[in-house]
Formats: structure tokens, sequence, C-alpha cells
């Protein structure tokens, strides 16, 4: 078995996939449409499960899988899909018990921790230890370009103390999502020499879609799956 992960930048995008709902090609690896996993994201910490029958969903009639804003598989070709454009994508792979985990994770699944959701679902229905997970922390929006009321930033910052992780308060009403995500990983167990991060700014870079910056309905497409071979 093989893991594939593909972090998404401006093309190919959510949008014209979703229009042409055609199988695609992604460094080398053709992507059939039916093989997709799409969940319905809608910032919460439903992390998902997915079985043979989730195949396709999110695309022709099929819905999405319901609520959800992570997905978890072991079934070879089955390619789960995440959509980004400034919150954080984060792939898990454990290549010893061929287990994939593709999460969205913004101001609000950040602050519910589906980081340590997902992880705890890859222990109890997979077995996976922590010492083979490595996680992918991809492009999202910075520190800098991200402020909110101080009434969210007050929010985010208690629910960090209440799970034992200190807010980072170097700018008021800025908030650090990268940073916190990376102390989630870590403080559920994820060695940090297993975490990596690609720490392109989506606000900053041309390279990505970035709803703040250009109110855009569009998204980069984040895909992880499990090839034979
Ligand atoms: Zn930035």
């Amino acid at each position: 078995m093989k893991l594939f992960y593909y972090l998404g930048k401006r093309e190919p995008d959510y949008r014209t996939l979703m229009h042409l709902q055609k199988d695609f090609m992604l460094e080398g690896i053709k992507i059939p449409v039916s093989r997709l996993v799409i969940a319905e994201q809608t910032h919460s910490k439903e992390v998902h499960i997915c079985r043979e029958i989730d195949c396709g969903a999110g695309i022709g009639k099929k819905p999405q899988i319901p609520l959800a804003d992570g997905l978890i598989t072991n079934i070879p070709y089955q390619y789960l899909l995440i959509r980004t454009a400034d919150c954080y994508p984060i792939l898990l792979m454990d290549s010893r018990r061929n287990v994939v985990a593709g999460l969205h994770c913004g101001r609000e699944g950040t602050q519910k921790n589906i980081v340590g959701e997902a992880i705890r679902k890859m222990k109890s229905h997979f077995y996976c230890q922590l010492t083979d997970i490595i996680a992918i922390v991809g492009a999202g929006i910075c520190h800098k370009h991200y402020e909110v009321s101080q009434e969210l930033f007050d929010d985010f910052n208690r629910a960090l103390r209440k799970m034992g992780l200190e807010p980072d308060l170097t700018q008021n009403r800025h908030l650090n999502l990268r940073k916190i995500l990376n102390a989630q990983l870590i403080k559920e167990g994820i060695p940090e020499i297993n975490i990596e991060n690609v720490t392109d700014c989506t606000f900053e870079s041309s390279n990505y879609h970035s709803y703040r910056r250009e109110k855009t309905k569009n998204r980069q497409i984040n895909i992880v799956g499990i090839l034979y071979g």
C-alpha cells in the first residue's frame, strides 16, 4: 500500500471540479470523481469514518457527508477531499495501519479541537499508534492577516485554556490557527518530528484562493487516499 496526498493551490479548483464532475489527474494519479468523498464542512468537530458506500458523496445527486468536517478511511482508492480557502487543511497518515484522514480546520473546528477528535478515532477504530501518524498542516491564513472581533478572540482563548493550551496573545484579536493546530497535534501525542507545515499564507499568496482577500466561493482541493503498490 502507498499513501497519496495532495495539497491544493488555485488549480484544479473546487468550483470547476463541481461543474465538470469529471475524473481528473493529480501528480500522475487518476482521481475518479466516483471515488471522492466530500463532507458538508459545517465548522463542526464531526469526524466521519468512511465506508465503501460513501464513495461519490458530494458528487452528482449524492449528498455530502452531513455535518462532518473530518473524514477517515482505510479503504484503498477512496479519496477524501477537503476544501479550503483561508481555513487550514490537515492530512493525517498512518502508513503502518494504512489509515488516512483529512480535516477542515477553521476557527470553530480548532476551537472545538477537531484534531483531537480525529486522532482519537484513528486510535480507537483503527488501532493507529501515535508515533506512526504523520501530520501535514497545509496553507491557511496567517496570524497577521486573521483579525477577529474581541468577543470571538476571547471565546477562542477561553476554549483553548479549557483544553489545557496556552493562547497566543502576541497580537490582540489576531488568531494564530497554525500555532494552535500544531500545539493540538503535539498535545494528542503526535511526535513533533512527524509534523510538517506548508507555511504559505493564503491571504498573502496569489497561488491560493483566499476567502478574506477575494470573498471567493472557490476553494483549494486537498486530497488524501490509499493506493496499492
Ligand atoms: Zn498572511
